[in-house]
C-alpha cells in the first residue's frame, strides 16, 4: 500500500467536505440577509400603508360631520393612486359603509367592520407568510373627533415588490437546497458503492471468519471492487482475500492432516485398548493374588506413607491398628512405632530388605507379628518405595512351643514306658511273692493283714502299669466282621455284677436288631465296660443311679451312634475339654486314663466319642461308629 496515495485521497475526500460546508454557511448567510431585507423591505411597506391609512381617516373626519361622500370618494381616490389597493373603505362607528373602492358598495353595512374589529391585530408578517399570503397587508385606521371614535379606515392593498423579491428568495433556496441534495444523492451514493459496500463485505466475510465459517467468506464481491474502491480499501481487501485464501489452503492443509491423524489416533486406540484390557486383566489378577494371600501386603511411598493394603492386613492387624492409605506404616502398631519407623528409614536408605519381629498387646494377650519391608526400586535402582509383608505368627509360635513340649512329652513318654516296662516286670516279681505271702500266712497271724495289704496295692500299681503301657503302645486291632449291638450286650452283661452292687439300675434299649460293624471287639467292649463304670462311679452320691443305652441309626457318618446316659452330676463345663486328657482324673484312685484310651480306640474304628451334658443333667457320652461299608471307605 502507498502512503501518499492514503493521503491524497484522504486529502481529497476532506477538501470536498470543508467546501461542501463552506457552501453551506454561505447559502446560510445569503439567505439570512436575503431574509432581513425581505422582511425590512415588508416593514416599510407595511408602515407607508399604516401611515397613509391614518392621513387617510385625519382627511375623511370632516367628512363624517357634513356626510360629503364626494369628499369620501377623493380620500379613496388617493389612497388608490398611492397603494396598490385591492379594497378600501370609509365605515361610521355603525359600520355603514360611506366611501368605498367599489361605489356599489357604499351605504351597506360592513358586518366585519364594526366597534368589535377596532383594535384588532395586524396578521403576522415574515418570509413564508409574504410568499403565502401573495404580500397583502390590511390596516385600520381609527377616525377620530377629539377623543370620540367616529369610524375607520379599512385598506386592504398588496406589494408586488415584497412578494417578488420573496418568491426570489424561496426560489434561490429552492434551487440551491436541489443542487445540494444532488450533490450529496451522488457522493452518498459513491460512498456507498465505494467504501461502505465494500466494507460491510469486509465486515461480514470477518464475521463469518470469527464464526469460523471460512466457506461462507465470500470474496467474489472483493474481487469485482478493486477496480473502484479506494486505494487503501482495495488493499484491505487484497490483504483480506490473500489472508482468507491462505486460510482455506491451511485448512485444506489441516483437514488432511487432521485425517491422517484420525486414523492415527483411531489406530493409537485400539492399541491403548489392548495394552488397557492387559493391563487391566495383569492389575485384576495382581490383585486377586495379593487379596488371597494370607500374608498382609502394604506398599508405601519412600517416605513410609501407606498408598495401598489388602484384605489380610486388616486381619492381621484386627485391634491393633486399622491400616489406610495415607498412614505411616510405623502407626500401624503404635507400641512399636519408633521401631517401624526407624527400620523402614534404613530400608529405603540402604536398599536391603530387613526382617523384623515385633510383639503388640491385644485385649490383654500378646500377638506376635512377623513383618517384613522390602524395597522397591525405581530408575537407577534407587529405592522409591516399599513393601511391607504382615503376618500373625502367635498361633504358630504357639504351636511351636506345644510341639516342642509335645517332642518332650514323648521321649519322656517312651522313658516313662520303658521304665514301667522294666518297673512291670519287678512289679510282677513282688505280686507272686506277694500272693504266696498272703497264701502261706495263717489268717490269724498279725502279719496276715499287712501281707495282704501288700498284695492288694502291688496288684493296683501293676494294673495301673499295664494301662499305662497300653496308653502309650496301643494294641493295633484285629478287625473282623461283628455286631455291634451283640458286643453292647455282653459288655453289659460284664458288668451288670458290678453296677448292680454300686445300686445302679441298666436300662438297655440296644435292641434286637443286627448292627453290622468292622472293629476289634475286644477293644471296643473295653471301651464300653469304662463308660459303664465310669457312670457307675459318677452316680455313687446320687439318690437315683440309672444307666440308660440305646443303640440307634446315625446319618453322619451313615452308621451307629450307641449312647450311654447316666443320671449323674454330669460333667462340670470347665473340665470338659480336660476329661479325655492322658492322666486327667478326678477320681482319688483314678489313672485318667480310661476316657483317653477309649478315644484312641473309637477314633481307630474311625468313629468319634463325645460328650454332652443336657440341662436335665446327667453325662451324655456318644460313640458314633461307621457301617462296614463306610469304614472300608474311609479305611482306604
Ligand atoms: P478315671 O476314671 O481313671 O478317672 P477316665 O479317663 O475314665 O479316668 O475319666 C476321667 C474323668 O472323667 C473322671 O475322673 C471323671 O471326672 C470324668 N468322668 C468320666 N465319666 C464320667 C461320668 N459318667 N460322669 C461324670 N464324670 C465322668
Amino acid at each position: 500500500m502507498k502512503g501518499g496515495s492514503i493521503v491524497g485521497s484522504l486529502a481529497g475526500r476532506l477538501v470536498v467536505i470543508v467546501c461542501a460546508i463552506i457552501s453551506v454557511i454561505l447559502f446560510g448567510q445569503a439567505v439570512v440577509g436575503l431574509s432581513g431585507e425581505v422582511t425590512e423591505l415588508d416593514a416599510r411597506v407595511a408602515t407607508r400603508g399604516t401611515l397613509l391609512a391614518q392621513a387617510a381617516a385625519n382627511a375623511a373626519e370632516p367628512a363624517f360631520e357634513r356626510d360629503a361622500s364626494g369628499r369620501f370618494d377623493t380620500v379613496i381616490s388617493q389612497l388608490q393612486r398611492s397603494l396598490d389597493v385591492v379594497e378600501a373603505s370609509i365605515v361610521d362607528r355603525d359600520g355603514r359603509i360611506l366611501g368605498h373602492s367599489d361605489p356599489a358598495l357604499v351605504g351597506r353595512v360592513d358586518p366585519i367592520a364594526g366597534v368589535s374589529s377596532f383594535g384588532m391585530q395586524a396578521p403576522l408578517r415574515g418570509l413564508m407568510h409574504l410568499f403565502d399570503e401573495s404580500a397583502d397587508y390590511r390596516v385600520i385606521a381609527p377616525v377620530q373627533r377629539g377623543d370620540h371614535l367616529i369610524g375607520f379606515v379599512r385598506l386592504h392593498y398588496r406589494s408586488s415588490e415584497v412578494s417578488e423579491r420573496a418568491v426570489f428568495i424561496v426560489g434561490a433556496t429552492g434551487g440551491w437546497a436541489m443542487l445540494w441534495l444532488l450533490i450529496g444523492g451522488t457522493a452518498a451514493t459513491l460512498y456507498v458503492r465505494h467504501i461502505t459496500r465494500p466494507l460491510m463485505r469486509l465486515t461480514e466475510a470477518a464475521q463469518a471468519l470469527t464464526d469460523e465459517r471460512l466457506d461462507a467468506v465470500d470474496l467474489s464481491g472483493m474481487e469485482r471492487s478493486e477496480a473502484g474502491a479506494a486505494d487503501e480499501l482495495v488493499t484491505l481487501q487484497r490483504a483480506f482475500r490473500h489472508l482468507v485464501m491462505g486460510l482455506r489452503a491451511e485448512r485444506a492443509e489441516n483437514a488432511t492432516l487432521l485425517d491422517q491423524l484420525q486414523s492415527l489416533n483411531m489406530h493409537l486406540q485400539d492399541r491403548v485398548d489392548e495394552v488397557t484390557a492387559d493391563l487391566r486383566g495383569a492389575h485384576d489378577h495382581l490383585a486377586a493374588v495379593v487379596g488371597a494371600l494370607e500374608e498382609g501386603v502394604l506398599s508405601c511411598t519412600v517416605d513410609g506413607e501407606i498408598v495401598q493394603v489388602n484384605d489380610a492386613v486388616s486381619r492381621h492387624l484386627e485391634g491393633i491398628s486399622r491400616p489406610q492409605h495415607g498412614l505411616h506404616i510405623g502407626e500401624l502398631v503404635p507400641s512399636v512405632e519408633a521401631r517401624l519407623r526407624q527400620s523402614f528409614a534404613e530400608v529405603m536408605e540402604h536398599g536391603r530388605a530387613m526382617s523384623l519381629e515385633v510383639e503388640a498387646p491385644v485385649a490383654g494377650r500378646t500377638r506376635i507379628l512377623a513383618l517384613r519391608i522390602v524395597p522397591m526400586r525405581g530408575q537407577r535402582r534407587v529405592p522409591n518405595g516399599g513393601v511391607v509383608t504382615v503376618r500373625d505368627e502367635t498361633e504358630a509360635r504357639m504351636l511351636e512351643g506345644q510341639l516342642r513340649r509335645q517332642d518332650r512329652l514323648v521321649s519322656l513318654g517312651t522313658l516313662a514306658a520303658g521304665l514301667a516296662h522294666e518297673l512291670g516286670n519287678h512289679m510282677h516279681i513282688i505280686q507272686g511273692f506277694a500272693n504266696v505271702l498272703v497264701k502261706r500266712l495263717p489268717t490269724d497271724s498279725e502279719f496276715h493283714e499287712d501281707a495282704q495289704a501288700i498284695h492288694e496295692e502291688n496288684r493296683r500299681a501293676v494294673q495301673l502299669l499295664r494301662r499305662f503301657l497300653q496308653f502309650a503302645r496301643p494294641d493295633e486291632g484285629n478287625f473282623v466282621d461283628a455286631d455291634l449291638a451283640a458286643l453292647a450286650r455282653e459288655a453289659l452283661s460284664f458288668c451288670r455284677v458290678e453296677l448292680k452292687a454300686a445300686g445302679v439300675t441298666v436300662e438297655d434299649r440296644i435292641g434286637d436288631a443286627p448292627r453290622p460293624i468292622v472293629c476289634d471287639p475286644h477293644l471296643l467292649q473295653q471301651v464300653f465296660i469304662n463308660l459303664s463304670l465310669n457312670a457307675g462311679d459318677a452316680m455313687r452320691e446320687q439318690p437315683e443311679r440309672r444307666l440308660v443305652v440305646t443303640l440307634t441309626e446315625a446319618q453322619d457318618p451313615p452308621g451307629w451312634a450307641l449312647v450311654f446316659t447316666d443320671s449323674g452330676p454330669g460333667v462340670p463345663p470347665e473340665l470338659r475339654d480336660r476329661i479325655f486328657d492322658p492322666f486327667f482324673t478326678t477320681k482319688s484312685t483314678g489313672t485318667g486314663l480310661g476316657l483317653a484310651i477309649a478315644s484312641r480306640i473309637i477314633t481307630a474304628h474311625r468313629g468319634r466319642l463325645t460328650l454332652s451334658s443336657p440341662p436335665s443333667g446327667g453325662a451324655v457320652f456318644t460313640i458314633a461308629l461307621p457301617r462296614p461299608e463306610a469304614f472300608g471307605e474311609t479305611t482306604a
